[in-house]
């Protein structure tokens, strides 16, 4: 810093200096004795060459030219229009004299044009040459006096502005001259510091800024004292008295020179612009993770101007089109677009620029290796207006996953029977093929109670508890169709789960209608339509088993027409099979409960398993049977005394003494009674508990 410090010469404008170029060795012992009068200091040189290179020289130390320049004409090496040119080529404004015994009219029209401001003939008249030198002095006075009113106009014009903008900012005033500092108080507290806490010194200073930055901070001064910049200005961090490090605004300007235009004090202003900083600093933190999220996106994202040329893209994007930057920088997303999509993309983006987005829709490209891919596209207009963004994210493959999904769900639609309830019951899905079977429309069945569309459910289901334990059900369902046919499915049902809760069930059917069917014949009689002798076995054993449970009275009523034979004999045995039927629709109808049942053991022979509260309502109830069979008015001349179709009855009440394997046992008891009644007269009940040994008749 002190290199660029230069000595103050108050009187400078006094002391005006001199190059005299003269190869007359006597002309120019003249020369300077004369000049040597008005001018403060005099250099000499011996030919235009050496004139040069002194001109030079002298602006080397001095930091400028020679105020004026007295040359001659003909020299040897470099004569003084060779001279004055090129003096003039370094400094345009350089006062000049010729004296010269040249008075030739070119040599003038010369000497005119390269600006020279005097002319002195040879010989030299002492008395014109004072009065040139004179006249030369003070005209160059003159302008430098100009000059430098002009820059102190200036710097004071600069200073007006400091202390206008430079208000609450810290202020220094530094003389170049003794390299001492003024600080004002702003400027110590900005660093934490009171008046007297801190010296006013440059090293004080120098010690606070960051070290990294101390070089740019002197190339930035040095470029102002040189004149290369109008402000002396840097940002840079000084060290505060808490030990952090703040960001300063520090701005100055020469105010103050010598005569010579050279610097000599500097003042300026320190801003705190910490919190400026602060802010691009977290604004080159934000664009960072904004970077960061843009390159890292697994979904495509781009950048397009408004004619969708790619400003940026992500590697993920890049992937999903198959070429690299270099190349997308050529491509419009038009080239990328696959050409039956081109008119529906147009209107899409017509609907971005009026809208500022559209999301989600799907577009066809073109990738670098001429696949064609289907893209789920988002777009949007950004703030500024001025271009677009693009997410995209490849989904060529799940739109092929979807199509075999669409192709099975549609083949499990047709051709499986389906339907869903919710928790309440309700009906809420069902597939074609189940309406077909139902025959209906699914408007009759969506919204349906489960109860009023399945007719039974074998076992029995309740949707809410199965919904809610979150079981299976597996088991027949018996429904009908529209033309009231009765069908059966088996079925399972799955719990329906929506965001971990159960909201219902499914019900994953299949036809087994003829199996029942089949079913059903296996297990009736096929002339009485009652069950047969197979199922009356199988059923004995649950129907006892029950009552050991429930410890209610289980009826076995064993039944047998009165002397059939000889009805057949006499009525014919059409006329028997036809008294079979009308009682067993008989005994159909006295049973319809779901826990009795009627069976056809044998040709006139029947058994019926029904339950009674107790052994009284059992034994009314037989009496009903018999009396009711009498009802019918069945004519049997043969069956005397009664006249019609009567039967006996042999009763065994069966309590929860009951052991299961005493099938043979109940069986051989209530023939045992059968028996009785028939020998007792006939038209009769024969009864007994199953445990006591005393039969009773009614
Ligand atoms: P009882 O009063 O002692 O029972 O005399 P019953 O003649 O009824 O008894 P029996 O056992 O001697 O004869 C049973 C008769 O039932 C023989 C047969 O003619 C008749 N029968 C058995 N099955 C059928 C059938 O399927 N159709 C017809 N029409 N008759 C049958
Ligand atoms: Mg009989
Ligand atoms: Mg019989």
């Amino acid at each position: 810093m002190k290199d660029s410090l230069h000595n103050t010469n108050a009187t400078a404008l006094e002391h005006l200096s001199i190059l005299i170029v003269e190869d007359d060795a006597v002309s120019l012992k003249l020369e300077v004795s004369l000049a040597s009068i008005t001018f403060g200091e005099v250099v000499t040189a011996e030919n235009g060459q050496i004139g040069l290179m002194k001109y030079l020289e002298f602006y080397n130390q001095h930091g400028y030219y020679p105020d004026v320049v007295i040359a001659d004409l003909e020299m040897p090496v470099k004569n003084g229009f060779e001279l004055i040119a090129a003096i003039k080529s370094y400094n345009s404004k350089q006062y000049t004299i010729v004296v010269s015994g040249n008075n030739e009219k070119e040599g003038l029209i010369r000497l005119i044009d390269l600006g020279v401001n005097k002319f002195l003939f040879k010989p030299i008249n002492p008395q014109l040459f004072i009065k040139t030198a004179n006249d030369a002095f003070s005209t160059v006075q003159d302008t430098k006096k100009y000059d430098i009113e002009k820059m102190s106009l200036q710097e004071s014009e600069f200073r007006f502005n400091l202390a206008v903008e430079g208000k609450g900012d810290g202020l220094w005033d530094w003389n170049l001259t003794t390299n001492s500092v003024y600080f004002s108080s702003a400027w110590k507290e900005m660093l934490g510091f009171t008046e007297n806490e801190i010296k006013d010194s440059l090293d004080e200073w120098k010690s606070r800024v960051h070290p990294d930055q101390l070089e740019q901070i002197y190339q930035d001064i040095q470029a102002h004292l040189e004149g290369k910049t109008k402000y002396y200005e840097n940002e840079h961090q000084m060290l505060c008295k808490d030990g952090k490090y703040k960001w300063i605004l520090d701005r100055g300007v020469v105010v103050e020179r010598d005569l010579e235009g050279k610097p000599i004090r500097l003042i300026g202003t320190h801003t705190d612009i910490s919190a400026r900083k602060d802010f691009e600093l977290a604004l080159r933190e934000q664009k960072k993770e904004l970077e960061t999220i843009f390159n890292i996106n697994v979904d495509g994202l781009a950048i397009l101007d408004l004619n969708l040329q790619f400003l940026k893209t992500n590697q993920s994007y890049r992937t999903i089109l198959g070429y690299t930057e270099h190349e997308l920088d050529k491509l419009t997303c038009r080239n990328l677009t696959a050409p039956a999509d081109q008119e529906r993309i147009e209107i899409l983006l017509q609907e971005v620029l009026e809208q500022g987005y559209v999301e989600n829709f799907d577009k066809m490209c073109v990738t670098k290796d001429q696949r064609t891919i289907t893209v789920n596209i988002s777009m949007a207009l950004m703030p500024d207006g001025n271009c677009f963004l693009i997410s995209a994210r490849d989904i060529t493959q799940l739109k092929h996953q979807e199509m075999v999904i669409n192709e099975y769900l549609s083949i499990i639609d047709k051709n499986i029977i389906l339907f869903s309830t919710d928790a309440n019951s309700l009906i809420t899905e069902i597939s074609s093929s189940f309406i077909n079977r139902l025959c209906l429309n699914p408007a009759d069945i969506i919204g349906q109670h489960f109860d009023d569309i399945i007719s039974e459910a074998i076992p029995p289901i309740s949707i809410d508890k199965v919904t809610q334990k979150n079981k299976r059900w597996g088991g027949d369902l018996k429904l009908s169709t529209q033309d009231k046919k009765e069908f059966w499915l088996n079925a399972m049902a799955v719990p329906r789960i929506l965001n971990s809760e159960n909201i219902g069930l499914t019900f994953i059917c299949h036809d087994i209608s003829d199996k029942k069917e089949l079913e059903v014949l296996s297990i009736t009689d096929p002339l009485t339509k009652l069950f047969n002798r197979r199922h009356f076995e199988s059923q004995f054993a649950k129907v006892s088993r029950s009552v050991s449970r429930n410890k209610n009275i289980l009826s076995f009523l064993m039944l047998d027409l009165d002397n059939f034979k000889k009805f057949n004999d006499f009525y014919g045995h059409q006329a028997g099979d036809q008294a079979l039927i009308e009682l067993s629709k008989c005994l159909s109808n006295l049973f319809q409960r779901a826990e009795d049942s009627c069976f056809r053991i044998g040709g006139e022979e029947f058994v019926v398993l029904y339950k009674a509260d107790d052994i009284q309502s059992s034994i009314e109830y037989a009496k009903v049977v018999l009396h009711a069979i009498e009802a019918l008015k069945i004519e049997h001349l043969e069956n005397q005394p009664y006249g019609h179709l009567t039967s006996s009855m042999g009763l065994l009440l069966i309590d929860n003494s009951l052991q299961s394997n005493d099938l043979k046992e109940v069986y051989k008891e209530a023939d045992k009674l059968l028996y009785q009644a028939k020998n007792n007269g006939r038209n009769q009940v024969c009864f007994k508990v199953f445990s006591e040994p005393v039969n009773n008749f009614v």
